[in-house]
């Protein structure tokens, strides 16, 4: 380990979504020192721009690629899990569908005894960080960092598809994030003229001139570091440059872990916080026994709808257009090669137009 070990007041773990607001607001404050450390290489790649291009970072070094266990919803298979591994995190690979919770979630965490989850208590937050043109000003936010655009030039299907929606009986909903958020519409995406707006173009982008901040990319954090009790600092790999070198970060203040879904309550687990049992029968050293640790994970899968077109039309997933297809594209391609189109498959008897197996993952 390096003997170097540097000091902040703060250290943030992760530069996803969460990670990159904090670096910002934390370094606003010119008196505090922050060290944002992030596994993943920066966002240079031309792919994170584009939005219509976000397949195309799946399992390369901007994602953990990761795989879950066998689901018993899901008829006992694995899914491929997608999670953003560079500056932005997911909102550097997503899909860029702004959809705010719904109301009920909200209100009902506040109900299990979270003082602050309401929604009228976080309705604030989200007015402050959009930027958004239109919709009700009581509820949307005008001047935030965060761009949320309506789609520039929705595909011809997408039109239909709300039109035969609404044809059946569907409400029609101009604005899914205001008053009522039922029905169907035309999603709003986070973009700038056109192309993908993360958290890093957002909150890190604006932030990073500040000399308290230190950005460190291709930096893993591999244990939270405690001294009575207390967490101190985080031990990382730091794989920089060709590095491989473990250090140690002390942190005055806060060490703040924003590693994401699946990676926060790793690295909590990793470094003895979590239920004691499930700890001891790994031998890792219990520092604070934390049942919760590791568990309760809600996810929903992303299911593919699957259709014959007559006309070539649906470009995000025509499997030609795609540099590496991942499985469902390649299914797609082999399905339309034995159909003899480039994008048909049909759906299998059952299964209700809901996407093969292989097309399925969980966001
Ligand atoms: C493919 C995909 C599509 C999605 N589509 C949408 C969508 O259309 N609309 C929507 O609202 N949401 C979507 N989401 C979800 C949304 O992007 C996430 O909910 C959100 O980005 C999560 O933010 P986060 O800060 O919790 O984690 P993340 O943004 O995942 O950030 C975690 C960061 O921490 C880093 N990290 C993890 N462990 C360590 C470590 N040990 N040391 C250092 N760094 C570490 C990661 O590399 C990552 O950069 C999608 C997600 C995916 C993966």
């Amino acid at each position: 380990m390096s003997e170097i070990s540097e000091m902040f007041d703060y250290i943030v773990v992760g530069a996803g979504s969460a990670g990159c607001v904090l670096a910002n607001r934390l370094s606003a404050d010119p008196g505090a020192t922050v060290l944002l450390l992030e596994a993943g290489p920066p966002d240079r790649k031309l792919e994170i721009r584009v939005p219509a291009a976000a397949t195309k970072l799946f399992k390369t070094p901007y994602d953990w690629d990761y795989t879950t266990t066998s689901q018993p919803g899901l008829a006992g298979r694995e899914l491929y899990w997608p999670r953003g591994k560079t500056l932005g995190g997911s909102s550097a690979i997503n899909f860029q569908i702004y959809a705010r919770g719904h109301r009920s979630d909200f209100d009902r965490w506040a109900e299990l005894g979270n003082p602050g989850w309401g929604f009228e208590q976080v309705l604030p937050y989200f007015q402050r960080l959009e930027r958004c043109s239109r919709g009700d000003p009581r509820l949307r936010g005008r001047t935030g960092p965060l761009c949320i655009q309506d789609l520039r030039d929705p595909n011809p299907m997408t039109r239909a598809f709300v039109r035969a929606a609404v044809d059946v009986g569907l409400p029609a909903n101009d604005d899914v994030n205001g008053a009522v958020q039922d029905g169907v519409a035309l999603s709003q995406v986070t973009q700038r003229r056109g192309r993908r707006w993360s958290a890093a173009d957002a909150y890190l982008r604006p932030a990073r001139r500040r000399r308290n901040l230190t950005v460190r990319t291709r930096a893993r954090a591999t244990r939270v570091l405690f001294e009575r009790g207390r967490a101190v600092g985080v031990e990382y790999l730091d794989l920089a440059g060709g590095r491989h070198e473990l250090a140690t970060a002390r942190a005055g203040r806060e060490v703040i872990v924003a590693g994401g879904t699946v990676n926060s309550p790793h690295l909590l687990l990793c470094s003895g916080v979590g239920p004691a049992e499930v700890l001891r029968g790994v031998g890792v050293r219990v520092v604070h026994a934390l049942p919760g640790v590791g568990g309760n994970l809600q996810d929903h899968p992303v299911v593919w709808v699957v259709a014959a077109s007559p006309q070539p039309l649906s470009a995000g997933l025509r499997a030609r257009a795609l540099h590496r297809p991942p499985a469902q594209a390649a299914h797609l391609a082999r399905a339309g090669r034995r159909r003899g189109s480039a994008a048909a498959a049909q759906p299998r008897p059952g299964h209700a137009g809901i996407g093969r197996p292989a097309g399925a993952a969980a966001t």
